[in-house]
């Protein structure tokens, strides 16, 4: 066998590397065990977030080649140790920027109006006209932090919104739509702050009780980007005293955050991980993928 796919993939993803005469194993559901027993067979995996690529599994991997991520997120695999084996380490990074952008656009307008907690009151028989006074999106201001692929396509729609936005990002200090500003200044400015930056040492609980003293009283927040950026028990003491007005959350210091207090609060919406979860999204991930596992197999 040449490639191994060890997370569910897109079936048309498969059929194109089969395609190309490449011999394809597909174990979506292998276990951590199972995988450290056969790895050695394969010249190429393909995996989504699921499977952790670690030293010990890439000691094993006698004849691979390359490890395929379908999707961006890279905090799964030991990259450098796999590159110091001459293991190629490749993603998809691009194929998900709409899908996630467009999340965190909708949960702009889900915190601004609180459709989620209208939508409860509604199923409860509830008509609570007076409740739900929201506000508009046109004006306010929007700090994103990390203006990456994602953080720059966030501010593209919000512009359009008619809303100022500010950025943070150490590495970045240009890009259409965005007033760069220092972190202290945008947790200052920011009616809106969301998060679009890699979980790594530096970035750990950037988003800490500190931070939250900073910004202003009210302050809504989105985390699209990875759990472990935001100090959840900060979040939640925030939340506790109004400093926080409302907080949308797709990843988790925890994932599933399992008997985390955050959902016992009405002001924090949230989504299982799915930032990337469209059908044109992962069909993208899907393509792009293929021709990564094409190119790096036949090379
Ligand atoms: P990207 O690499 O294009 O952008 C990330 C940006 O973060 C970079 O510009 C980088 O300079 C910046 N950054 C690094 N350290 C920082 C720091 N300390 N403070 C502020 N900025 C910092 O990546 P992207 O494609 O825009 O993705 C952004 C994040 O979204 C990634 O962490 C990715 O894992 C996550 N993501 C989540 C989902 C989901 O399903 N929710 C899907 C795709 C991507």
């Amino acid at each position: 066998m040449t490639v191994l796919i060890c997370d569910p993939t897109d079936p048309e993803a498969i059929q194109a590397i089969e395609e190309a005469g490449i011999e394809v194993d597909n174990k979506p559901d292998i276990t951590p065990d199972a995988l450290m027993e056969i790895i050695h067979k394969y010249e190429c995996i393909v995996v989504r977030s699921r499977t952790k690529v670690r030293e010990p599994l890439i000691d094993k991997a006698e004849n691979l080649k390359a490890i395929v991520r379908a999707g961006v997120g890279l905090d799964s695999i030991d990259v450098e140790y796999a590159e110091s084996k001459g293991i190629q380490v490749l993603n998809t990074p691009s194929a998900s920027t709409r899908a996630v952008a467009e999340l965190t656009v909708g949960y702009l307008f889900a915190l601004a109006r609180r459709i989620p907690q209208m939508t409860v009151s509604m199923r409860e028989g509830k008509w609570e006209k007076k409740k739900f006074l929201g506000f508009e999106l046109h004006g306010k201001t929007l700090g994103i932090i990390g203006t990456g692929r994602i953080g720059c396509a966030v501010a593209e729609r919000a512009d359009c919104l008619g809303m100022h936005n500010l950025g943070y990002d150490p590495y970045v200090n240009e890009a259409d739509h965005i007033e760069f500003v220092s972190m202290d200044e945008l947790l200052a400015r920011s009616d809106f702050i969301t998060l679009h930056m890699p979980h790594t040492e530096e970035t750990h609980h950037i988003i800490d009780t500190e931070a939250f003293q900073k910004m202003k009283d009210g302050v809504r927040l989105i985390n699209c980007g990875r759990g472990g950026i935001i100090d959840e028990d900060a979040l939640y003491q925030a939340l506790k005293d109004g400093k926080v007005g409302g907080v949308a959350l797709d990843v988790y210091e925890e994932e599933p955050p399992e008997g985390s207090p955050l959902f016992s609060l009405d002001e924090v919406i949230g989504s299982p991980h799915v930032g990337a979860g469209t059908g044109e999204a992962k069909a993208r991930v899907g393509q792009v993928a293929a021709q990564k596992v094409i190119k790096a197999v036949k090379s």
